[in-house]
Formats: structure tokens, C-alpha cells, sequence
């Protein structure tokens, strides 16, 4: 029932602009991957695809036959916290299978915003870096659901609502955008939590555990005063 059919799937990440800024762990580290600071889309494409990787998240075998990704923005007037959406304006379903569908001229929009903070990068202005990084997270979320076997969720900005911690919970509960933040938030705290990523990437917790974790506290980082996310991860 696909086959053929125009569709516009679009995903969207909210972050909020208040954040708390912590403190940065440079310590180096081979089981975390080598994470670069990159605004390329292929570097950061590669990145996303090694992260999925390294925490079980399946990717759709027919990406390579995708047309390139393009990376662009809008001011995304009056639609207040989105920091970029993943736009597929059409998608190909062989067998009429989602499974296997592959994107025709997919495109991430990103927020004016957190665009230029990560065109201006951070050699000439060092307090981009905290905007910078957040900037790079937002990409590669919305790479994860550029890559993602699981199917996107398809919600609309105007319908998104994050006011209250549970409607937040609810929102990242769905399975394509669960994968989604696990992957942004991994490549956040690698730079803002190294030691304490390790610590979860090395245990032998399950990948939905150390998903849950990664989550926790990435989230606890930009909504201080939130509660978490998933306050029991066996759950
Ligand atoms: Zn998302």
C-alpha cells in the first residue's frame, strides 16, 4: 500500500534553550569510538551510522540506495522549541515493504538558530562550543531517523506538545524517536559526560538499558530541574 505514494515524514526534536552548562571531560577513550567535531554531513552521517552500531540500533538495508542527504534551514517561525526536522518528501516502498524503503531527496531542516552556531564552528569563538555541540546532537538525531529501520513517527510540529515532563516522557517513549535521542544524546555526553558514557558503554547492561541511561542523563543536563526521563530504566 506504499508503493508510489507521495508522502512527507517529518521528525522533529525539541530542545528547550535553557540549559545548565557543565563541566567538559577531555579524557580519551577507545571503547567510546572517536567521536570528531564535524558540521560535514558525511562525517556526521558516518558517526551517526558507528553510534547506532554500537548501541544494536538496526538501519534500513537499502540506504544506499537513497539520494544523497541535504542539509539546510528555516527560521521555523511559530514553531517554538524544534530544533530541526527530518523531511522526506518522497519515499520509495519496494514490495510495498517500510522495511525496505528508501528516500527519495531527503533533507534535514535544521533551526536558523542552532544552523549558524554550527556554520560559525568554534576555533575563532570558543563560547560557540556548548551551542555547537548541541547543534551536532540535533543532526544526529535526525540522522538516526534518516537511517533507522524502525519506522518514523509522524507527527506535526503544530500537534507536539512538551509543556509537562510526562508529555516529554511520552514523546521519547516512541520507538523510532527512543533510538533517535539514544544516538544524539550518546554523541552529547561523549563530550560533556565522557567518563560517565564509558562507564555505561563498557557494562554489560542491555543496549535498552544503556539507551535508557545514556537518555537519563543527557536529559538531566538540559532540563535541570525535570525529573527523569525513565525513572525506573527496567521498566
Ligand atoms: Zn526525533
Amino acid at each position: 500500500m506504499f508503493s508510489g505514494m507521495n508522502f512527507i515524514t517529518r521528525i522533529f526534536l525539541s530542545i528547550s534553550l535553557t540549559f545548565a552548562f557543565s563541566s567538559v571531560s577531555y579524557s580519551q577513550s577507545d571503547t567510546l569510538l572517536s567521536l570528531s567535531m564535524s558540521e560535514n554531513i558525511d562525517d556526521l552521517t558516518y558517526m551517526t551510522k558507528e553510534i547506532m552500531n554500537r548501541l544494536g540500533i538496526k538501519i534500513r538495508p537499502n540506504v544506499y540506495l537513497d539520494d544523497p542527504i541535504s542539509f539546510t534551514f528555516d527560521d521555523f517561525k511559530n514553531k517554538g522549541n524544534i530544533g530541526a526536522n527530518f523531511v522526506v518528501t518522497n519515499a520509495i516502498y519496494p514490495n510495498d515493504s517500510a522495511s525496505l524503503r528508501f528516500y527519495k531527496k531527503p533533507e534535514i531542516v535544521m533551526k536558523k538558530f542552532f544552523y549558524e552556531r554550527l556554520k560559525k564552528g568554534i576555533k575563532k569563538d570558543t563560547s560557540n562550543y556548548f551551542f555547537y555541540i548541541l547543534g551536532i546532537n540535533i543532526i544526529i538525531h535526525e540522522l538516526t531517523h534518516y537511517l533507522q529501520l524502525t519506522y518514523p513517527s509522524t507527527e506535526y510540529a503544530d500537534s507536539l506538545d512538551f509543556s509537562t515532563l510526562e508529555k516529554r516522557r511520552e514523546y521519547i517513549k516512541r520507538p523510532s524517536e527512543f533510538e533517535a535521542y539514544a544516538v544524539g544524546y550518546y554523541y552529547f555526553l561523549y563530550y560533556f559526560r565522557r567518563p560517565l558514557l564509558e562507564r555505561i558503554v563498557i557494562s554489560d547492561l542491555k543496549n535498552v538499558i544503556k539507551m535508557k541511561i545514556i537518555i537519563n542523563e543527557a536529559d538531566k543536563l538540559m532540563y535541570p530541574a525535570s525529573g527523569e526521563i525513565f525513572p525506573d530504566i527496567s521498566h
